[in-house]
């Protein structure tokens, strides 16, 4: 518990306004600085609660030894020159989720999910679940709730259920999940961890507190994921979606310590990847007790996470998908692989003059590509080098009339565009809102 403190928050944003708010009523004095101008709402609330907030691009002055703590904000890299002045003062420096972590109930049970990728579907399907079981659950950390912002409405021995960044990690010490989840991983935010070696060591953080009586769900099939475990404390349980193992996918269905739990078709979500985001959250529940009925109920219905291959609608025999959250070319690989129908794909947004190329060996489904935006001639191109038919046109939503217009029954009509958003819109979530009300209003 942080009680009687003087605190430092270096960046404000969501997690900063959360935890200054959760450790004003335990009589501490804060400063919240940001670079960035806030919403002054949120201002004058913290300030009611004796919070004070400067706006400054350059705090370092304020920081002095009279602060007994500094709580980064997890997007600010820790070689920043407050941080280090902080480190050299002796004053200790963590992040928002580390606060929260010591108001919550000693039994509440807490599932914790990190890996390159799949961390918010995995978090949601592993919330749906334990909702669909009747019991307490609260979902939060990377996935838009702060945990402070939770933290208080948690009561002994519920469930919470909480994605967490490698950038949140570095700041932690005493966290301890119940059950902690490495989904995968491959090399990503190189810009801020220097080196991948670096980055795996942050993703590790969270089995630091670990003995035998916490579980690592872990991907078999993963090298990088396996290797790197071997020395964790924890008692691992594995999944894999290539072979035999905890959890596990043979004849067409998912298996759990030999057990079938679901047939493959009976899963709305489509991709191996999914099935593997499936699987961590079969081997979480798993240890509260879930059923297998509860389990197709949940399975059966969940259409994804908004904006990940998320389903949209079926119209006149043809599906449409929205994964608009694909803004590189490696994701928009992972989404063709899961369909085995004629697809009908949108691409294009931003150029960023980076290649295409990596989707050739992808495209054995596609029969017609409609390019839009700016990188919309670069595609062109590429689709012809590839010998597939393809189409220019200027917007997202002439790209989804048009596709719609040249489809036909059984196929899918797929926007998985592989660049980011923010040549025609804000960001990909508006993208993808566009592409639903568009296909929403062809019906
Ligand atoms: P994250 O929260 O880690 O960014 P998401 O659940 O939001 O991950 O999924 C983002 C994208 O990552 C998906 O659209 C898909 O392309 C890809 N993805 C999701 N799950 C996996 C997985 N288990 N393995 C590889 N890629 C995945």
């Amino acid at each position: 518990m942080f009680e009687n403190k003087k605190i430092f928050v270096l960046g404000m944003a969501r997690s900063g306004y959360e935890v200054a708010k959760l450790l004003s009523k335990y009589n501490n004095k804060i400063v919240v600085t940001d670079k960035k101008e806030q919403d002054i709402n949120h201002i004058e609330e913290l300030e009611e609660l004796g919070v004070s907030f400067i706006q400054s691009e350059d705090p370092i002055e304020l920081l002095d030894s009279s602060f007994d703590l500094v709580i980064k904000n997890p997007g600010i890299r820790y070689d920043h020159p407050l941080i280090l002045k902080a480190i050299d003062m002796g004053i200790k420096v963590v992040n928002e989720v580390e606060v929260a972590y010591h108001y919550l109930p000693k039994d509440a049970f807490v599932i914790a999910i990190t890996g390159a990728n799949g961390k918010t579907t995995t978090t949601t399907i592993i919330y749906e679940f334990i909702k669909a079981m009747g019991k307490k659950v609260h979902l939060g950390g990377n996935i838009g709730y702060p945990l402070s912002q939770i933290v208080s409405n948690v009561k002994p021995n519920d469930v919470v259920v909480l994605e967490i960044s490698a950038q949140q990690l570095h700041d932690c010490y005493d966290f301890n999940p119940n059950v902690s989840i490495l989904t995968n991983l491959v090399p990503v935010h190189i810009d801020f961890f220097g080196t991948y070696e670096n980055y795996i060591d942050h993703k590790l953080r969270i089995f630091m507190n670990h003995t035998s009586n916490d579980i690592a769900i872990l991907n078999k099939s993963n090298k990088d994921v396996y290797e790197s475990t071997k020395d964790i404390k924890s008692n691992k349980k594995y999944f894999s979606s290539s072979e035999e193992s905890d959890c596990c996918i043979k004849e067409n269905a998912i298996y759990y310590n030999d057990e079938k739990i679901i047939n493959l078709n009976e899963i709305r979500v489509k991709g191996m990847h999914n099935y593997e985001n499936i699987m961590c959250a079969i081997i979480a529940t798993k240890e509260l007790g879930i059923s297998n009925e509860t389990i197709k109920e949940v399975l059966n219905k969940f259409t994804g996470v908004e904006h990940r291959i998320e389903f949209v609608a079926k119209i006149n025999g043809r599906e449409f998908y929205n994964d608009s959250k694909a803004t590189n070319v490696k994701s928009t690989e992972i989404a063709l692989n899961a369909f085995n129908t004629p697809v009908v794909l949108l691409l294009g947004g931003l150029d960023r003059g980076h290649s295409f190329e990596d989707l050739k060996d992808d495209l054995t489904n596609v029969t017609h590509i409609v390019c839009y935006g700016e990188t919309k001639n670069r595609i062109k191109e590429f689709a012809d080098s590839c010998k597939v038919n393809a189409t220019v046109v200027d917007t997202l939503e002439e790209a989804t009339k048009f596709a719609y217009n040249i489809s036909n029954d059984g196929d899918t009509i797929l926007l998985s565009p592989a660049c980011a958003s923010w040549d025609q819109f804000a960001d990909f979530e508006k993208r993808g809102e566009k592409f639903k009300e568009t296909v929403n209003n062809l019906e």
